[in-house]
């Protein structure tokens, strides 16, 4: 088990990353980690993923309440608290606004079509939450049921969420996803998108099963 200090470096570690990788601009963003049984390690509202401070993350219990640290935790703490309740698997989440992504949702297009033979096997597809007033408690609310059963998700005109195991593995689903998302941009600027047809799509499936992904 990682120690606090740990935990801390890496959260400053990944916001490091996000930012770097145009994921978030300015103070967009928040991350989290699943702790103890009883709390959680969370980002503080106002604060640059891109030059976190280490002391500055906050402890917060499960209903919400700041447990140590100083200042307000992240306004998208509603939704952090709802994956956590819905997912006892999930130990990390990395919510970003990653452009093309976003634009993908705003343009109203769809990264459900399976287009990427990785994409079908790793998040069989990837849903677009419907839109949500950020930082209230409507963001916990619509994806409270997507999260269920999927580790990406788009949020409508704001933004992606992404979890897992650790923050490594949100962070690699985030790169994935914009990944995808910059290829289908590009795939539609050259022209028209050929999806894969039903019979491959179904052979990934198979292998997606294979491989024991959710
Ligand atoms: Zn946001």
């Amino acid at each position: 088990m990682m120690t606090d200090w740990e935990i801390r470096r890496s959260i400053v570690h990944y916001g490091k990353l996000v930012h770097r990788a145009g994921f978030v601009a300015a103070t967009d963003g928040n991350i989290s980690v699943r702790m103890m049984e009883d709390r959680l390690m969370i980002t503080a509202s106002g604060s640059a993923l891109g030059n976190l401070d280490p002391a500055a993350l906050l402890y917060v219990d499960f209903s919400g309440q700041v447990l140590q640290g100083r200042g307000k935790p992240s306004s998208e703490l509603p939704m952090h608290l709802t994956i956590y309740k819905k997912r006892p698997d999930v130990l990390a989440i990395i919510h970003t606004h990653p452009p093309i992504s976003t634009a993908i949702s705003i343009a109203k297009e769809s990264l459900s079509q399976a287009v990427l033979p990785e994409v079908v096997i790793m998040f069989g597809e990837i849903p677009i939450a419907p839109y949500a007033t950020p930082s209230t408690d409507e963001g916990a609310k619509v994806v409270e049921s997507l999260i269920e059963h999927h580790d990406v998700i788009i949020l409508d005109h704001h933004g992606a969420v992404t979890v897992g195991k650790s923050l490594e593995d949100a962070f690699f689903k985030l790169e994935k996803l914009e990944h995808a998302a910059k290829t289908l941009l590009t795939a539609k600027q050259l022209g028209k998108i050929s999806p894969l047809s039903e019979e491959e799509v179904k052979k990934l499936k198979a292998v997606r099963q294979q491989l024991g992904y959710k």
